[in-house]
């Protein structure tokens, strides 16, 4: 027998982003999540988010909430969710319970699932007896139930007696011995998988709780989800699910599992590797860091999807447009954090000074520096704009515009070598006895050469002490513009300061 998903799309799309409460929401999860968005709203359809909050010892507090602003952060609208409401709800797994148990002892009824009440010991008593004689993976099976404590092996007054007694038990699914489970995922084409290497999977947990299977097959029919959207991680489970369906008389929705997110050193895209190789793996990070959002879609809407032309740049309306899970790539999708930099710096530089210089006020740093004005950033402004790669960098670069250098860079110093005293010296003396007051870019540009011929040297030697007392760094926006924007008084008194440093 053969159980199989048609893949035509219906009229009517609704897709779930089904996340469990915990932990933040990785970027991973978000991908999915944009992806299931994209589809739903290509198709005019709906998107649900909801909450697989069934596994109670590995709830975390606060993890929903995450999921809500990372989603809404980046632009993804949700159409049903615990927060927005709709008519498929309630959409807290933890508040169906009763649906489950009711769903379970249907398959009961239908003799496809069935009552077990082996103790932990008892089970893994099985285990190493099966492993001693040689099967190195031994499960809960079509061949070992048929020796453990369960509806089908014990007397059915017992099994009544274990139940009006309270007996422990877990409902399990009676997965057949030999049969063939296929399905068309649209991604991966045809997939089989054979029930013989599937365990009896438990459905309801001794808590009274549903596994993520039951819960999960349950309200995607429930919900009138068309198609499931997920990571390759889900694809093992599939077949379940797939038994699961059939057992219910229900149509399967249809299925697309995603490709892995692959680390730059390979291997899957680990919270471990993402720590090592400086990737930030929660979206709350790109919140925080200060990211684009605009940039981090784009950039994962690209991580196994691609529309099959040149083009990279596309806002979310676009994305929407050109989207087709067809066109998603069934190999792995390598993370490139200078990729994901590079569209950042593309959706901050298209956006107006004004937005950015409302945007900076905003930023710890603009409260903890002196002299930060709506003015005084839009002066600096084309000084910097084109130099940051992320919005904070504006005040790691440009915070001498506001406040003197507390250090100076080593390596700098080391370039600049003895000559430094002196030279700023030369430079001190020239700009003190300058008879303007108001010197713009083009009177420092004249001040460096002046001195620099003075002293016999190219230019290059006045400038780089010059920046490195005025802003303590190496390198950094064009110098004479920086000048003029600090003014006199201030570059001598920087200059000063690194006279009687260097000295
Ligand atoms: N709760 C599962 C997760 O945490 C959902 C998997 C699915 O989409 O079926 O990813």
């Amino acid at each position: 027998m053969s159980f199989s998903v048609s893949s035509s799309a219906p009229s009517s799309v609704r897709v779930r982003f089904a996340p469990s409460p915990t932990g933040f929401l990785h970027i991973g999860g978000l991908r999915t999540a944009l992806y299931n968005y994209l589809f739903a709203k290509r198709h005019g359809g709906s998107f649900i988010l909801r909450i697989e909050d069934t596994d109670q010892a590995r709830f975390v507090e606060g993890a929903e909430e995450d999921i809500v602003r990372s989603l809404a952060w980046c632009g993804i609208e949700v159409d049903e969710s615990p927060l927005h409401g709709g008519e498929a709800g309630p959409y807290r797994q933890s508040e169906r319970k009763k649906r489950y148990m009711e769903a379970a002892m249907q398959l009961i009824n239908a003799d496809v699932a069935y009552y077990a009440f082996d103790t932990a010991e008892e089970i893994e008593t099985m285990r190493e007896r099966l492993k001693a004689s040689g099967n190195p993976s031994p499960s809960y099976d079509s061949i070992t139930r048929q020796s453990m404590k369960n509806s089908l092996t014990l007397p059915s007054e017992e099994v009544q007696k274990r139940l009006e007694a309270g007996d422990p038990y877990v409902i399990r699914l009676k997965v057949p011995r030999r049969e063939s489970v296929q399905f068309t995922d649209i991604i991966r084409g045809v997939v089989t998988f054979e029930t013989k290497g599937l365990d009896d999977q438990v459905l309801m947990k001794s808590d009274g709780m549903p596994t993520y299977h039951l819960a999960n097959v349950v309200d995607d029919h429930d919900m009138g989800v068309t198609h499931v959207i997920r990571g390759e991680e889900w694809l093992s489970s599939a077949p379940k699910h797939i038994l699961l369906y059939n057992y219910f008389g229900w149509e399967p929705p249809t299925m697309a599992h995603l490709p892995l997110i692959m680390s730059p050193s390979g291997g899957k895209l680990s919270k471990r590797k993402a720590e090592q190789e400086g990737i930030p793996v929660n979206t709350r990070d790109y919140i925080d860091g200060n990211y684009e959002p605009e940039a981090l879609v784009n950039f994962l809407a690209y991580l196994g999807w691609s529309p099959g032309d040149d083009s990279e740049i596309h806002s979310m309306d676009e994305l929407i447009d050109l989207f087709s899970l067809e066109k998603v790539s069934k190999a792995g999708a390598v993370f490139n954090y200078k990729k994901l930099m590079w569209y950042n710096e593309h959706y901050l530089r298209e956006q107006s000074d004004d937005t950015i210089v409302q945007r900076l006020l905003d930023l710890p740093a603009a409260k903890t520096l002196s002299g930060v004005t709506q003015e005084a950033l839009t002066a600096c402004m084309p000084l910097l704009k084109e130099r940051i790669t992320r919005i904070d960098e504006f005040f790691e670069m440009g915070a001498f515009f506001f406040e003197d250098p507390t250090s100076y860079d080593e390596k700098g110093m080391a370039k600049v070598g003895d000559s430094a005293s002196a030279m700023i010296h030369a430079l001190h003396q020239a700009l003190e006895q300058h008879p303007s007051d108001e010197l713009d870019a083009e009177a420092y540009k004249s001040w460096l050469q002046d001195t620099a011929d003075a002293q016999g040297v190219g230019l290059g030697k006045v400038m780089l002490p010059t920046r490195l007392a005025i802003s303590g760094a190496g390198f950094g926006p064009d110098l004479t513009p920086s000048l003029a924007f600090l003014g006199k008084k201030t570059v001598l008194r920087r200059l000063q300061t690194a006279m009687n440093h260097w000295a």
